[in-house]
């Protein structure tokens, strides 16, 4: 797959949520040891209260060290000097002198350099004996705390409907001795509100002993006013720019743009006004683009959801697609309810709003009834009205991939689309199959 030269020139903002997120070793050493900051672990994207309590949240694969596309870091060193708008200005010119084929792959390689670490945390949790029947996701996880949670100062977790989630989140305790709980009750108990908020409270109490920061309602309402926002242009990428019939780039780079904010949102690449400016300036790049009609026309080509993938997925599935003439959506934090926003109006108790919005993903997205799952992959199908969907079911998923032969009956009666499953153990492992099944699948739109 080739990323177009003007893609990259004129995405200035993907380039900083795609340097940001690999450059996070240096950003996050800089935090603790410069800063003060106290390096507070999160998986799935619930770092609010963390920020609230002026700590740095960490989906712990940012404390690796990644081989940076040298062109980014050439751009990291070009915006400390000139700004970033100087930084285009440059390449620009640069260009114009051929200098720069390598940026036909700039974005491509960031997804791969990403996904080789996955692997390589993966081997590195199996060979620390981590049971073989765990998701992709959850030994990926494991293998990031065996190999950096020494940096952590703690490590938040969100009990979700799924066992062994929870399970994992308890062998935590051995990499990170200080572990933060927020326990989610059932939502059909009469007073689990109450219990929930209170729990959230019990969190902040902790954050706050950690990092020795009293949390106020406003920087909880400040925090969750930056979040609202954040949701509201990840919402606008999904709901409005991948609906349109030109793209500002090619369909399988925009993938990989969705894939890089699906990764990035659980932890905003640990510095949150940092990330809400970068997919404000993403929305606004994208929207010149699409005026002057830069980029590439879509119309004859077939949205596919492919999803889940927060529990790992084969990231050549957008290329495959891509060259059976489909572009592809990842959209599994709409799907799972985490783009809802939290009440921030004048007199709401922002503990309780919290505890409200925490219900939604945990009683219609992750593991708790899949009758609610299935209706919500129904309902974000219509609304991004998508003309196929390509469910990918996660081996050792107990939880969410078994979910796919009552998801399929719905679309049958629901949604009258193509719809497809792969399957997926480990990157790179499945791909010629994936070709063969994502093949068929496509035969459906050229009868
Ligand atoms: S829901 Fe499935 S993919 Fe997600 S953590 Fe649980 S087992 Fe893993």
């Amino acid at each position: 797959m080739s990323v177009f030269t003007d893609d990259i020139i004129g995405f200035k903002s993907v380039l900083r949520l795609a340097y940001n997120f690999l450059n996070g070793n240096s950003y996050l050493k800089r935090q603790k040891f410069k800063e003060r900051k106290k390096l507070i672990s999160v998986a799935l994207p619930f770092s609010d209260l963390i920020f609230a309590s002026d700590a740095v949240p960490v989906f712990p694969i940012r404390m690796e060290k990644f081989n940076i596309h040298p062109y980014l870091t050439a751009l990291d060193t070009a915006k400390n000097l000139l700004g970033w708008n100087w930084t285009t200005k440059l390449l620009t010119i640069a260009r114009k002198f051929d200098f720069l084929e390598i940026l036909d792959n700039v974005l491509d390689d960031v997804i791969y350099t990403i996904n080789d670490k996955y692997n390589e945390l993966y081997d590195l949790a199996i060979d620390n004996g981590i049971p073989s029947d765990f998701c992709y996701g959850i030994t990926g996880l494991t293998g990031m705390f065996i190999s950096k949670a020494k940096n952590l100062d703690a490590n938040i977790n969100f009990t979700i409907r799924c066992s062994a989630w929870n399970k994992y989140s308890e062998t935590l305790q051995d990499y990170v001795p200080r572990q933060i709980w927020v326990d989610i009750p059932p939502r059909n108990l009469d007073n689990s509100v109450e219990l929930l908020a209170d729990n959230v409270s019990k969190a902040i109490s902790d954050l706050e002993d950690v990092t020795g920061n009293f949390v106020t309602d406003n920087s909880l309402k400040k925090q969750f006013r930056i979040g609202n926002q954040i949701k509201r242009f990840y919402k606008t990428i999904l709901f409005e720019l991948s609906n349109s019939d030109f793209y500002p780039c090619n369909p399988a780079t925009f993938a990989e743009i969705l894939a890089l904010l699906g990764i990035s949102f659980q932890d905003y690449n640990s510095n949150a006004q940092r990330y809400l400016e970068n997919f404000s300036d993403l929305v606004k790049e994208s929207r010149e683009r699409i005026d002057k009609e830069r980029g590439m026309d879509v119309s004859d080509m077939p949205r596919i959801l492919v999803t889940p993938v927060f529990g790992g997925w084969e990231p050549q599935v957008h290329e495959i697609l891509y060259d059976l003439g489909a572009r592809t959506i990842y959209a599994d934090w709409e799907i799972l309810n985490l783009l809802e926003e939290i009440d921030v109006s004048k007199n709401s108790d922002p503990i309780r709003s919290y505890a409200e919005f925490l219900f939604k993903p945990t009683t219609y997205g992750i593991g708790y009834n899949q009758e609610a799952l299935t209706d919500s992959y129904i309902e974000t199908a219509k609304e991004l009205q998508v003309d196929g969907i390509v469910f990918n079911q996660v081996f050792g998923c107990h939880s969410i991939s078994n979910c796919y032969s009552r998801l399929r009956k719905k679309i049958r009666r629901k949604l009258e689309i193509p719809t497809t499953v792969i399957n997926f153990n480990k990157i790179g492992e499945n791909v010629e199959q994936v070709k063969t099944r994502l093949g068929a699948f496509m035969e459906m739109f050229h009868l």
